[in-house]
């Protein structure tokens, strides 16, 4: 038996890059935007990033696959990275008259611990979340990913797209599990990656179930 839903977030993944594909391509002939994005620029791998709890299931299976010592790494990575994130915050309150915002921006960055720091390559593209897959930068200035820069601004998040809502509904509606009482939708990284971790840990552990019935009405274009 199919444990996890996979067949149907991976297509819903597909459509979801098909569109963020074709929204670039927009962008750069209708509106003459430049867009910097280019493998092994992870300027934005240090961001916050919000993650549905149904992007959860592919990056627990890409990191089961992977060699013991990786997710040894990645286990103390994410330790790190927890420690980086308190201690700078998500994001000060610019309203705040007090802020050095300059000096908020120095601050060392709560890095993905999925990424792999050498080449700038996501450990676990294909399964990355929905939140990675739609963030585009979208600007004039390449200069815009420069990490160390404050005044830098990017980032265009293509959340609007229906195949993402869909996705959402069609999970929401045909997922249930141990992450039940754990709010719908949308939850920060940090406190998804250390549930993650701990269905990583346990193999054993089963959160998921798959209704065949929700998945045929949502190929079929049905709303669900
Ligand atoms: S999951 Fe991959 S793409 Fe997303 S922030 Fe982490 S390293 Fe970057």
């Amino acid at each position: 038996m199919e444990r996890y839903p996979l067949r149907v977030i991976q297509d819903a993944y597909a459509a979801f890059d098909e569109h963020v594909a074709g929204s670039i391509e927009l962008a750069r002939t209708q509106n003459g935007s430049k867009v910097p994005c280019k493998r092994g620029c992870s300027a934005c791998c240090s961001e916050p990033l919000i993650v549905s709890q149904y992007c959860i299931p592919p990056i627990v299976e890409a990191i089961r696959a992977m060699p013991k010592g990786q997710r040894s790494l990645i286990r103390v990575r994410i330790a790190e990275w927890l420690r980086v994130l308190s201690n700078k915050g998500i994001h000060p309150d610019q309203t705040d008259p007090g802020l050095d915002f300059a000096a908020w921006h120095q601050k060392p960055k709560p890095v993905c611990p999925l990424l792999d720091r050498e080449s700038g390559d996501c450990t676990i593209y294909e399964a990355r979340p929905l939140g990675c897959r739609g963030h585009v930068a979208v600007d004039e200035e390449p200069s815009a990913c420069d990490r160390e820069d404050p005044t830098r601004g990017v980032g265009v998040l293509l959340f609007t797209d229906p195949v993402a809502r869909t996705m959402a509904h069609c999970m929401a509606h045909s997922v249930r599990g141990a992450e039940r009482d754990v709010p719908l939708l949308l939850l920060l990284l940090p406190s998804m990656l250390r549930r993650a971790w701990v269905l990583v840990d346990d193999p054993s552990l089963d959160y998921f179930v798959w209704l065949e019935e929700i998945e045929r009405r949502w190929r079929a274009g049905e709303k669900v």
